[in-house]
């Protein structure tokens, strides 16, 4: 795990790359990022709190990652060859004079200035469902730590697991033939595992296939490429049940289910 130290010396090369620049193209792979418009924006700040390394943008915009194990950010001129895998990218950042890559970086999130300052427990990150390694006790030890919360708010909570976002939530609970609203205390240990395991299936998958767009079906169809997510009312391809779809938890995130496969 990189320190501190490492952290804060990327940061300061990061900053003095970046800092002023406006943003010319901004990818992720990670779904928790897609969604927001950063191309456009001025970077400010690139910053390190602890081992966390944040990236202030212009409209209160800010980007905070947590390396963990194996994260990295690199610094390329136009052009250059990257030194690591494309499939271990996450993150890139291109301004014109400089892109910079984040490289198998777990934790990722973005913030306005408040949301940011609620975060005051930004290393009690969960076990990172795309390490090399995952640990399964760890992981089900923190499930059970909450174990009055509905399944589907601690799957997408990265104190417990780090990796999950709305859409695999859901896909990884039909696969797993479990109700997103049932107490993580109603299911076995098992159970919990078993979709631990599915969910770092479809997220390694998704992350080494070179074809654009997440795909947890397998299926080479792009309308086919999802089981429960985003279909609300349509057919489910397992029982064709209306697929339903509902605002749960504390932020209102985005669940489907099929009432029929997934009975709670
Ligand atoms: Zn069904």
């Amino acid at each position: 795990m990189p320190e501190g130290d490492t952290i804060y010396r990327a940061a300061r090369t990061l900053h003095a790359a970046l800092a002023g620049r406006e943003v010319t193209r901004f990818e992720s792979v990670l779904p928790q990022l897609a969604r927001v418009d950063v191309a456009g924006r001025t970077i400010e700040r690139v910053r390190s709190e602890g081992k966390n390394l944040l990236i202030d943008f212009s409209g209160d915009l800010h980007l905070h990652t947590h390396m963990r194990m194996h994260g990295t950010w690199h610094l390329y001129r136009p052009g250059e060859r990257w030194r690591k895998r494309r499939s271990d990218m996450r993150i890139v950042i291109e301004t014109e004079a400089w892109i910079a890559v984040g490289f198998n970086i777990p934790v990722a999130a973005f913030h306005d200035a408040r949301s940011l300052a609620r975060q005051e427990d930004l290393l009690q990150i969960g076990p990172d469902l795309l390490g090399e390694s995952f640990d399964f006790d760890e992981a089900l030890r923190r499930i059970r730590a909450r174990g009055e919360r509905e399944i589907a708010d601690l799957l997408v909570n990265q104190r417990v697991v780090a990796g999950i976002g709305n859409e695999y939530k859901s896909e990884v609970l039909f696969l797993g033939r479990v109700n997103p609203f049932a107490p993580a205390a109603n299911l076995t240990d098992d159970q919990i595992r078993e979709l631990l395991r599915i969910a770092r299936k479809l997220m390694l998958a998704n992350v080494r296939k070179r074809t654009q767009g997440r795909v947890t079906t397998f299926s080479l169809d792009p309308s086919q490429s999802k089981y429960v997510y985003g279909r609300g009312g349509q057919p489910c391809r397992k029982c064709g049940t209306a697929i339903s779809f509902a605002k749960q938890g504390p932020e209102a995130r985005p669940t489907y289910w099929c009432p029929t496969c997934q009975p709670l």
